[in-house]
């Protein structure tokens, strides 16, 4: 008997098993690891621009998952796991073309000019410091430098994550979990690869698959693919590590890494069901929006692409929360484009929620809002 069964190892089920384990509850996190796991394509964003203080639900959780970062980091570095692809690199947002001008301004409304050497505020900066900070850029009609901005490599993250949460007593098992096992409003047990695991608690966090729970559980859970193909550039021998995020005006974003690579993406399709493909289409996309923005990347050798499919909801929120009609079950799913940012804190979310520390703060992002 268990006091939890997590299913999924994304990031959002191991960061709920962490925190679980963390706390002393007896935690059982069951991966089927599907190709096209989110986590392992992600482009690893954290976008500044939350507001932890607001009043309004999505901006205080996308603060709070921000500000939440470097404690959780810390938190796993005092758990022996040193390496979790997280790091502050700051972040760019660039208009390269006159038809950007108008976008431009609105978005920088407000923000101060400067240089983003003295200070942590977001300011509107030069075009030669905007190449400065990211080479590969040519024209710059206005940058916006948020010197916060940050990234985390999924994998590197989740890996961590989940060493870290079996050192506190974490089980971690391969399999795929088949259905629950509900009965008067009480799920008691789990069946994984034909073999029935029994249980207080469940955790629903199933990545772009959730939704094979919902009729079991007696409520449709609006969650499905939203593909995204993103390609690896490896630039040869520049040195890419001092490199800050650029994302553009078009929807599409660079990321560079310390491995002489800058990773450029990325599709956001709808309409590619379960299909882990990369397609002529996607590939076009991805690089000549990224030659657009920076063309000094034209001359990279392609190294990899990689596909993913973000948990997307009807309604662009994701789904945390209780069913319910069966209130043991917990769903942490649903967080589209914006995972790896929102991931860690969430599954902390949902963990106080079980563990019974959590208030309602996030209650808007209940499954109850499709009922
Ligand atoms: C190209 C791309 C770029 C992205 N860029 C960013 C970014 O810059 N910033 C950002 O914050 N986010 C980004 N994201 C989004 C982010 O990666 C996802 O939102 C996040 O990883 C979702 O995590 P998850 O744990 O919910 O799902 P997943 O990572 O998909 O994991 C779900 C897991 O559940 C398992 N599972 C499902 N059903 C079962 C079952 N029945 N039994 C056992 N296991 C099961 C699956 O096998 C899988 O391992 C990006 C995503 C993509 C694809």
């Amino acid at each position: 008997m268990k006091d939890v069964i997590v299913i999924g190892g994304g990031i959002l089920g191991v960061s709920v098993g962490y925190h679980l384990a963390a706390s002393g509850a007896s935690a059982l996190l069951i991966d089927r690891r599907d190709e096209g796991r989110a986590t392992d394509a992600g482009a690893g964003i954290i976008t500044p621009g939350g507001d932890a203080s607001s009043r309004n639900p999505w901006s205080r959780l996308v603060g709070e998952a921000e500000a939440y970062y470097p404690e959780f980091v810390q938190a796993l570095r005092d758990n022996g796991v040193e390496e979790t692809g997280y790091s502050v690199c700051g972040s760019l947002i660039v208009a390269v073309e006159e038809a950007e001008r108008t976008a431009f301004s609105e978005a920088s409304a407000g923000v101060p000019e400067g240089d983003g050497k003295s200070s942590s505020d977001a300011v509107v900066i030069e075009e030669g410091r905007a190449q400065e900070l990211f080479p590969a850029l040519d024209t710059v009609v206005g940058a916006i430098y948020e010197p916060t901005g940050a990234r985390v490599d999924g994998r590197r993250l989740a890996s961590a994550i989940e060493a870290a949460g079996v050192r506190r007593g974490l089980e971690v098992h391969h399999g795929s979990v088949e259905r629950l096992e509900v009965a008067a409003d009480r799920c008691g047990a789990v069946v994984v690869d034909g073999e029935r695991v029994e249980t207080d608690a469940v955790v629903v966090a199933g990545g772009a698959w959730s939704n094979a729970f919902g009729e079991q559980l007696g409520i449709g859970l609006p969650v499905g693919p939203m593909r995204g193909q993103i390609a690896h550039l490896d630039l040869g021998q520049t040195d890419t590590s001092e490199w800050t995020i650029v994302s553009g005006f078009r929807g599409h974003y660079l990321v560079p890494w310390d491995d002489h690579r800058v990773v450029v993406g990325a599709t956001r399709e709808t309409n590619a069901g379960y299909r882990v493909e990369t397609t002529v289409e996607g590939m076009l996309e991805v690089l000549t929006e990224a030659i657009r923005v920076a063309p000094g990347l034209r001359g990279a050798r392609v190294k990899e692409f990689r596909v993913g499919l973000r948990p997307a909801t009807s309604d662009g929120f994701p789904i945390i929360g209780s069913i319910p009609k069966v209130p043991n079950v917990h769903v942490v799913t649903g967080h589209g484009p914006m995972g790896l940012h929102l991931g860690p804190y969430s599954g902390k979310v949902v963990a106080d929620a079980i563990l019974g520390r959590g208030d309602d703060a996030f209650a808007v992002f209940g499954v109850e809002r499709f009922i």
